[in-house]
């Protein structure tokens, strides 16, 4: 699975021109599953381009509350409303500049299930709590709050995200190997009934060159992509990279 993370960029022309290419471009990858998370007031036109496709429309964000006066926010049921399959929680942008909690991240992942989307949850260490030996404690900190909100059967349909806070729009990528050994934690951390259920996608400066060598490992079942995703040849790429696997 492949997911593109748009960030806080776009413009109407430019969003036309790179889903019109990826659209045409990636018709005969079906046995990847791949989604675009445009900006909020993108979504209705990505929806719209992406239509009658395989590639799924999802969000950067979604609300911890189901509605009410909360100024600025957007729910999960209007998402799910308007055709969306996921809505990312707990990217580590929020988690700095905006101060989500893991208690947080799991309340806008169980929101998310509730109205039908596809949470796909991120978590990751800072280059420094990696440098201390922390990678591990962390992780399993950030997905106690889910692991004990949800139920098994939500479990199975979550999606994980391995995003190294370090490697995110850094340019340094964790080694398949460093990416592996938290992908196989993070799967040892999940009820074993669904564990092998659970997608884990790796996240952080993924580009064409170094795509297959860590979709190459067993833990490993995707990418959430940010940077490259803004270039269609680069996001077509990464896709052939996943298809060839
Ligand atoms: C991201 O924003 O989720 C991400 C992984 O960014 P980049 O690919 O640019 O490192």
């Amino acid at each position: 699975m492949i997911v593109g993370n748009w960030k806080m960029h776009g413009s109407n022309i430019d969003n036309k021109a790179r889903v019109d290419i990826i659209r045409q471009q990636l018709m005969q990858y079906t046995g990847v599953q791949t989604a675009i998370c445009p900006p909020f007031v993108y979504i209705p036109q990505t929806l719209k381009l992406l239509e009658n496709s395989n590639i799924k429309c999802g969000s950067q964000n979604v609300s911890e509350y189901t509605d009410g006066a909360y100024t600025g926010d957007v729910s999960a049921t209007m998402l799910a409303n308007i055709g969306c399959t996921f809505a990312i929680v707990g990217h580590s942008e929020r988690r700095q500049y905006h101060h989500e909690t893991n208690h947080q991240v799991a309340e806008k992942a169980s929101i998310a299930l509730q109205a039908g989307l596809v949470p796909i949850i991120c978590v990751g260490e800072s280059q420094q709590q990696r440098q201390t030996g922390k990678t591990l404690d962390v992780i399993r900190e950030q997905l106690t709050g889910v692991t004990t909100l949800l139920d098994t059967d939500s479990i199975a349909k979550i999606i994980i995200a391995y995003e190294p806070v370090w490697a995110i729009g850094t340019g340094l990528t964790a080694t398949p190997d460093q990416a592996q050994e938290v992908h196989l934690f993070i799967r040892q951390q999940l009820n074993k009934n669904v564990a092998a259920k659970v997608r884990l996608l790796y996240g952080g400066s993924v580009k064409p060159d170094n795509a297959a060598s860590l979709f190459s490992q067993e833990d490993i079942d995707g990418a959430l992509v940010g940077g490259a995703s803004l270039i269609a040849d680069d996001f077509i790429a990464i896709v052939k990279a996943a298809a060839s696997i």
